[in-house]
């Protein structure tokens, strides 16, 4: 059962979970890898054996994963956003656990609540 204190102290919660939701910056989906390639020019490092290592970002959208090139540049650009996705589902799981706890305390109110006070 949630008391009137813990209640507040939820709701709290929720709000400052709902203004930090509010205030995510850019973001997208993905993930950074390297892949090593052969470019297929004779007389490269490559055909020796040596890949070149591209950096990638690859993202499953709609069953299909795309994916593009970045190169260290944008890589170092892109991370910060898939760093904010991640932290947008940290906040969402953190706002479904306090939701969660909101309902269930909503329910002392029903017949087994009434019979316990
Ligand atoms: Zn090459």
């Amino acid at each position: 059962m949630v008391t009137p204190h813990h209640r507040r102290k939820l709701e709290q919660q929720r709000d400052g979970l709902l203004a930090e939701l509010r205030g995510l910056g850019n973001l997208m989906r993905g993930s950074i890898g390297e892949v090593g390639v052969k470019c297929g020019r004779p007389g490269c490092v490559c055909a020796q054996g040596a890949k070149h290592r591209k950096v990638h970002l690859s993202v499953n959208l709609h069953g299909r994963t795309r994916s593009c090139y970045l190169g260290r540049d944008r890589a170092a650009r892109v991370a910060p956003l898939i760093a904010e996705y991640e932290r947008a589902w940290r906040l969402i799981n953190a706002l479904t656990t306090v939701n969660l706890e909101l309902l269930r305390g909503a329910r002392s109110g029903g017949p087994r609540g009434r019979r316990a006070r």
